[in-house]
């Protein structure tokens, strides 16, 4: 190990109060917690800690200027107790594209990795193994530095902490195509995971709520006319046999699942186009009966089918199909992911 984590272990553990057969999503939190701060130009030495409280100074930027990007991996136990990441490299990599867009400093991925393999390590009897459930892992670095001058923090903190889950959604989706609000705009920073992007999105979704939806399918921020993404997902839509996603771009977040579904789905013959889909068009094949899917992905919901889109005051049901692309591509991913079946991507890294 080239860096050097201290380990001060919880006295005693909170897990036997943990139903482990009916999780939530993101609502308890393992004993640990991973925590490295940056100061002076420069990141210090590591600790892993009990989870609980921090103390921040009130004028820490954070509070003032939103300076905070985070991410959303999951880690999985197999029969064996062997522990799983999926393609960890790829939220380093956007943790710190997201960190740049923000002026908060990159983490060195020495940090990152043995940070996280180590505190699995120290709570890895908190890794569920019931179907469907993963231990969510949220890496968040924010300005912990101090000043009501609004420019950037001298000081940041990065904290790895997870929490034991289960499904993100349950039941059937209904989403609203967004026709007002927009979640980015071009030259913006739609594309990185920072904290202000969904603070933003909870006033448009809420009202989305109150006329009985789950989630809002962004559109873009200048027409409203082309689908986007939804709230921490991307969109898939599937008409006759082609699979149609947005190209990312500066308002898209790039997902890790969206690329994994992508390539497992061309893998298998499917047709699949990036590119740009009005809604108009997602309409117009709901009319004439070739829109067959719309589901969305990410790592938090993997796959989630979408039961029903409202959009101008109508509602579109999408049909209940026994052999989805959905269905199909979920358990696929979520095979590699879990070590149920062979990974030829090399995709799956062992803890
Ligand atoms: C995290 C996120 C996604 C999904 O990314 P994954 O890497 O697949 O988890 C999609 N859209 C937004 C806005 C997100 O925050």
């Amino acid at each position: 190990m080239s860096i050097h984590i201290q380990i001060q272990n919880i006295e005693n553990s909170r897990i036997d109060s943990v139903d482990f057969n009916n999780l939530s999503f993101g609502k308890v939190f393992s004993d640990h917690m991973f925590v490295c701060d940056y100061i002076n130009g420069s990141w210090q030495n590591p600790t892993i800690e009990p989870y609980g409280p921090i103390t921040l100074s009130p004028s820490a930027k954070i509070f003032h200027y939103g300076q905070s990007v985070f991410e959303g991996m999951k880690a999985y136990k197999d029969a064996d107790e062997n522990v799983f990441l999926f393609r960890p490299d790829e939220n380093w990599k956007r943790l710190n594209i997201s960190s740049s867009r923000l002026m908060i400093p990159e983490v060195p991925e020495d940090i990152f990795m043995e940070g996280l393999k180590k505190l699995l390590e120290v709570d890895k009897a908190w890794i569920p193994t019931s179907d469907g459930s993963s231990l969510y892992i949220r890496p968040f670095i924010f300005a912990s530095g101090e000043g009501f001058h609004a420019s950037p923090a001298d000081n940041y903190r990065l904290i790895i902490a997870t929490a034991p889950s289960g499904a993100y959604f349950a039941g059937k989706v209904r989403v609203a195509i967004e026709e007002k609000y927009a979640r980015a705009a071009n030259g913006g920073v739609g594309f990185a995971k920072a904290g202000g992007n969904y603070a933003a999105q909870f006033y448009p979704t809420q009202l989305a709520i109150e006329k009985g939806y789950h989630q809002v399918i962004w559109t873009d921020d200048n027409t409203h006319e082309y689908i986007e993404e939804a709230g921490a997902m991307n969109v898939f839509i599937r008409i006759n046999d082609t699979l149609i996603t947005s190209p990312t771009n500066d308002r898209i977040l790039d997902g890790v699942t969206r690329k994994s579904v992508i390539q497992i789905a061309q893998d298998q013959g499917i047709s699949v186009e990036v590119r740009k889909i009005s809604v108009s068009e997602v309409i117009e094949a709901a009319k004439n009966g070739s829109l067959k899917e719309i589901f969305g992905a990410g790592t938090a919901a993997v796959i989630s089918p979408i039961a029903t889109f409202g959009y101008q005051g109508t509602d579109y049901d999408l049909p209940e199909l026994t052999e989805s692309f959905a269905a199909t591509l979920k358990r696929q991913i979520t095979d590699i992911q879990t070590n149920k079946t062979h990974d030829p991507y090399g995709w799956r890294v062992q803890v």
